[in-house]
């Protein structure tokens, strides 16, 4: 069994995929081929925004990102504190300070609550401005949008939406990658949306923002890439990625997106007596980049995690370590107070198989094995 088996939804998809690959090594359109602008009107139909600018990858979209809005020394930026490494490491690496933010017990998502708190912190304290929040899809469920905009209008501050993990999700009728000011996802294989490598994209309604970040991701050019009118990046797309993202986005909305919620919700039927399963609250929608159980102790996930692997399960820990605890950030500013919530997720979380293509059979084999562990 695969954790997510890349190579089944390759099977199934072959004729598909492999045309399209063939169609850009054939005319030899490499960099910025017509297959980018495909995709990019496809997405911003998708999503339901004005702009999309793809990229080379999620974490350089998020970079991007903050540089439009020019963030730098003595900014202050709200983050989840249990998320993946690049929502802070940009934020370092422009010289901004990353505030970890603890997340809620139900949604793992980012605490409106702990984040009015940490603003109103940063504020009294003085030592940096506040400019940003950005909020994590966490597993592929949309944060909670709702409360957040609000506190980002209260507190004049832009809102980034990193949908890396949450491209495919909704609340209600809306979108993720539509809630920031500007929103972010990443085409990594193993996302939601995945290419046959590197890639992201980066959503916005702003036009004058969106003619920034199309100069930013190649050189800062101006009217060609051979006048210059700012410090960039290269970080483009390649042709070959778009050209069989264009075909997976097909398969993603036609079939993978149903196929893996139906799946999660297997699992949740069969796992619910057992262990805490995944909470969606009505109106949300989720795209599952991780089915992720919570287990009453770490022991017990050790007991479970031992058990699969017996049984040649796949199984992972998304995330074994809050980011405030990461060792690199030990010497920039980190609150003093400890975020408890994401401390006890860090102990208790587990994430099982799942992707579009499992089946019922090892749906039943994961649930009994945990089942069985725990009676
Ligand atoms: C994967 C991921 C990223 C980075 O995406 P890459 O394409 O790997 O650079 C950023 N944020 C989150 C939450 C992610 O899961």
């Amino acid at each position: 069994m695969e954790f997510r088996d890349l190579k089944a939804q390759y099977v199934y998809n072959k004729q598909l995929i492999d045309n399209a690959i063939n169609k850009v090594i054939t005319q030899a359109d490499f960099i910025s081929g017509d297959s980018v602008k495909e995709l990019e009107d496809k997405l911003e139909n998708f999503i339901g925004v004005r702009h999309c600018i793809s990229c080379a990858n999620g974490t350089d979209a998020l970079l991007l990102a903050l540089m439009v809005w020019g963030i730098k020394k003595g900014d202050a930026v709200f983050v989840p504190d249990f998320t993946f490494f690049s929502t802070a490491e940009v934020v370092a690496l422009l010289g901004a300070t990353p505030i970890f933010v603890d997340v809620e017990w139900d949604t793992y998502n980012i605490s409106p609550m702990d984040l009015q708190y940490k603003i109103d912190k940063v504020l009294e304290e003085g030592q940096c401005v506040p400019k940003v929040i950005i909020s994590v899809d966490l597993f592929g469920l949309p944060a909670e949008y709702s409360e957040l905009v609000k506190l980002a209008k209260q507190y004049d501050m832009f809102l980034l939406e990193d949908g890396a993990q949450g491209f495919g999700g909704s609340v209600g009728t809306q979108k993720a990658c539509s809630f920031g000011d500007i929103s972010t996802t990443s085409f990594f294989p193993a996302k939601p949306l995945g290419c046959y490598g590197d890639g992201g994209a980066i959503f916005t309604d702003n036009d004058e923002w969106a003619e920034i970040l199309e100069s930013l991701r190649i050189h800062g050019k101006g009217k060609n890439k051979y006048d210059n009118v700012r410090i960039g990046m290269n970080s483009r797309l390649d042709t070959i990625q778009a050209a069989l993202l264009v075909e997976k986005l097909e398969i993603f909305k036609t079939f993978e997106l149903q196929k893996v919620n139906e799946a999660a919700k297997l699992y949740s039927s069969k796992l619910q007596q057992a262990v805490e399963v995944p909470i969606i609250k009505e109106g949300y929608y989720s795209s599952w980049a991780q089915y992720t159980i919570k287990t009453r102790s770490k022991q017990e996930r050790e007991l479970i995690s031992t058990e699969l692997f017996k049984n040649q399960i796949p199984c992972a820990i998304y995330y074994p370590k809050p980011l405030r605890k990461q060792e690199v950030f030990q010497c920039i500013h980190v609150s003093a107070e400890d975020n408890i919530i994401t401390d006890r997720l860090c102990d208790r979380v587990l994430s099982l198989p799942l992707h579009p293509y499992l089946t019922e059979e090892d749906i039943s084999l994961v649930s009994e094995c945990i089942c069985n562990t725990i009676k």
